[in-house]
């Protein structure tokens, strides 16, 4: 847990980001995680794993831009990546952060820039996912969400099982029929808001997760846990799911072994796949989830 709390701490400064970003171990250490620094990269394993039989879902790395120029890069990197995905015939969808489309500059602009990316995306037959960051955004990202669905609706949205408030959220978005992605969380926050406890983030996941799979319209169950994953499979049978009607989501470079029995067993599983120069944030809070992966990138940062 300590180590959970300090990897997250971590990934927030600076300075050990200019470090890593310059370690030639570090760089290769992320690349387990990351498709490549470049669009084309992300759609060369993008056709590999269509090939496979997986679905993708492209996440162009970045969070909390600076201006609203970086914004509206990202923004323009988001729909020209699923213009370029559709032209190739790739069955692939994006995953964006509003702190990346800028909400914390202007919530204005990150609801502008997610109405074009969703537009665009809509006009080529495209999914638009909005990942959940820190607690703090947890209410704006709701609220943007609604917004743009109510124009949009191949937009959907994410829930964090370690959050105490999201039984009430799952069954408003359930309701509204936004399509959501079920998943444990990834942020470091205080005991008031989320469940520290391993254990009761895993039973709130099954309570949330039955309530999805009853109800939820397009239902993403992303989880590598595998008691989880039969979980799951148990409820879609309950309630009578076709595999066709939900999908499993795991993390590229993440449980392939897994990945790939999923398939073999007739299921939907979709390969969330981040691409780009700025991958420190993501790469230490999966460094966080697996203290091992620690010590390997220690023991390779001396040589
Ligand atoms: C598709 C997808 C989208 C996500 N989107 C969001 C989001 O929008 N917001 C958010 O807060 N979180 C997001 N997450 C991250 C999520 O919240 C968890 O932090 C992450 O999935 C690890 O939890 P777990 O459910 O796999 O369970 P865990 O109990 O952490 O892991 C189960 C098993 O998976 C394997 N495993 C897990 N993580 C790693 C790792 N880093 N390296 C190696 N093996 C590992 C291990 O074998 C472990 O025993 C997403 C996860 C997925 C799969």
């Amino acid at each position: 847990m300590l180590f959970r709390q300090t990897l997250l701490f971590l990934s927030r400064r600076k300075e050990l980001e200019e470090f890593l970003k310059r370690n030639p171990m570090a760089r290769q250490a992320s690349s387990r995680y990351v498709a490549g620094d470049t669009r084309r990269e992300a759609l060369e394993v993008t056709r590999r794993l269509n090939e496979e039989g997986f679905r993708v879902t492209l996440d162009y790395l970045g969070e909390e831009v600076a201006d609203e120029a970086q914004s509206r890069a990202a923004t323009e990197e988001y729909a020209g990546a699923l213009e370029e995905a559709a032209s190739l015939g790739l069955n692939a969808g994006v995953s964006v952060k509003l702190s990346h489309l800028g909400v914390r500059i202007d919530k204005d602009l990150a609801i502008e820039n997610l109405m074009a990316i969703a537009a665009r995306a809509a006009r080529v037959g495209r999914f638009v996912r909005v990942d959940m960051e820190g607690s703090d955004l947890t209410e704006t990202t709701l609220e943007i969400i609604r917004r743009v669905h109510g124009v949009h609706d191949n937009v959907g949205a994410v829930i964090q099982s370690y959050l105490r408030r999201s039984s009430a959220d799952i069954e408003e978005l359930i309701r509204e029929k936004i399509p959501v992605r079920l998943v444990k969380g990834a942020y470091l926050e205080p005991e008031d808001v989320a469940f520290q406890d391993t254990e009761e983030i895993d039973l709130y996941f099954m309570r949330l997760l039955e309530s999805l799979l009853r109800d939820g319209f397009r239902p993403a169950i992303a989880t590598h846990d595998e008691k989880l994953i039969e979980y799951a499979v148990d409820m879609a049978f309950i309630y009578s799911r076709d595999e066709q009607e939900y999908e499993f989501q795991m993390l590229y470079g993440i449980r392939r072994d897994l990945q790939k029995k999923l398939l073999e067993d007739g299921c939907r599983v979709r390969i969330y796949l981040p691409y780009g120069e700025d991958w420190y944030g993501y790469f230490m809070r999966r460094l966080a989830e697996r203290p091992a992966n620690l010590w390997f990138l220690l023991k390779n940062l001396k040589r």
